[in-house]
């Protein structure tokens, strides 16, 4: 597994796997390839399917332009290495080709090629959570001191810069009003949704201000703010609601919401190692769900909770989201996604309570819940997979175009 590093991704939405990863992978090609005449970028598949939505043109065209560019979409047609494939060509002023890169999005703005998938580097030699949970019995070791452990104490200094976007983000988030982007007319509710919550009493009050915070991250996501991906833009609301809300709400330090950070990121990590993050490969059980996972042993952390329990918490936060579909409406990162983090936050407390109630004993393990996700992942249609062609995006549809025939 990658250092945390690789996991969060500070920079702008709305799609880490959309615009995150096409942006860098424009400019590094840019980088190898600065003379060349005339560029081309194809893009495959899922990536091509909802790009425009995503703003795949726009995050290629800011690193390329005002050069010479094309933009190709081949939406029937697939890389073999992963749904989100690009191909970079360069051409010379004679139209002869003369550069080209074959590249994956691979899911929470990580890139890969045939080289890069040889070359990864590993630092943490326990890769599922069988063997972690075995080496802390032993050890008395920690999640987040297994991370220390692995990555050196330099990480805390990168978790600190992690946590100040992501409270950055809601902060900005519940200021700001108005309408969302893309055509849909969507209003920003984060600001609304936090005046309410503050005036109510008890359960709903906490529902009502982890929704809000939520809302305010993914809005801000919607609307090319700076997010931090956890594991992914799209996803990117749900941890920082949970953590933000306790590290309010229980008085906490600074330090205990790096190690909860840690934690979460290692339960992440796990996912992206044993199964995949990418919407577009396993739907939005890979992104929501491993975000629901993250929160729910994060806050079983904070709250005190096991080894056993934190473990119990990731696996309950994501095995209720396994079948998730991926349909965004549009193609844009905000119907069902925005709602759908202010959910999952909420439900990742539960999950963290839940938890808390019991010794940590259950029949079914993280380790099970992560590989039935990418085996249902790989068996969910494309059309549910980051496309919006199913789902949703096609109920959407019909009901405008039977609008615009009446
Ligand atoms: S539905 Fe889920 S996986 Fe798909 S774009 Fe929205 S948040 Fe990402």
């Amino acid at each position: 597994m990658e250092s945390l590093k690789e996991l969060y991704r500070i920079g702008v939405g709305p799609s880490s796997s959309h615009t995150m990863a096409p942006s860098r992978a424009a400019h590094d090609f840019l980088q190898k390839y600065p003379k060349a005449a005339h560029y081309r970028v194809t893009l495959f598949a899922s990536l091509a399917a909802t790009g425009k939505g995503h703003l795949t043109d726009k995050a290629i065209e800011a690193a390329i332009l005002p050069r010479s560019l094309e933009i190709v979409w081949k939406e029937e047609e697939e890389l073999p290495l992963h749904p989100n494939g690009m191909l970079f060509e360069a051409f010379d002023d004679v139209k002869k080709r003369y550069g080209f890169w074959e590249v994956y999005s691979v899911g929470g703005g990580a890139l890969m090629d045939k080289e890069s998938s040889r070359s990864v580097c590993h630092l943490y030699p326990l890769t599922c959570m069988t063997d972690l949970l075995c080496y802390f019995h032993e050890s008395g070791d920690s999640f987040w001191g297994y991370v220390e452990t692995c990555e050196g104490k330099e990480i805390w200094d990168f978790l600190r810069t992690v946590w100040e976007i992501m409270k950055t983000s809601i902060e900005r988030g519940l200021e700001r009003e108005g309408i969302l982007p893309g055509g849909l007319c969507l209003a920003r509710k984060a600001r609304s949704i936090h005046s309410r919550a503050k005036m109510l009493k008890t359960d709903m009050r906490s529902n009502g201000l982890i929704a809000a915070y939520a809302y305010a991250v993914s809005e801000e996501n919607a609307t090319k703010g700076t997010i931090v991906t956890a594991p992914t833009c799209g996803a990117s609301g749900v941890l920082p609601a949970v953590l933000y809300y306790l590290f309010n709400t229980l008085n906490l330090s600074c330090f205990d919401i790096l190690k909860a950070l840690a934690t979460a990121g290692l339960i992440g990590n796990l996912v992206k190692r044993n199964a995949s993050i990418s919407g577009a490969e396993v739907g939005c059980q890979g992104e929501v769900g491993t975000a629901c996972a993250m929160a729910a042993a994060a806050a079983t952390q904070l709250l005190g909770g096991s080894a056993r329990q934190i473990e119990y918490a990731a696996e309950m936060g994501l095995e209720h989201h396994l079948g998730l579909t991926c349909d965004p409406v549009g193609g844009l990162v905000q119907i069902p996604c925005i709602e759908r983090n202010a959910h999952a936050a909420t439900r990742a407390l539960s999950c963290c309570h839940f938890s808390l109630l019991s010794d940590g004993e259950h029949k079914i393990s993280f380790d099970n819940v992560v590989s039935v996700m990418k085996e249902t992942g790989q068996a969910l249609p494309s059309l549910y997979r980051e496309t919006s062609a199913g789902g949703l995006a096609k109920a959407y549809q019909a009901k405008k175009n039977a609008e615009k025939i009446d």
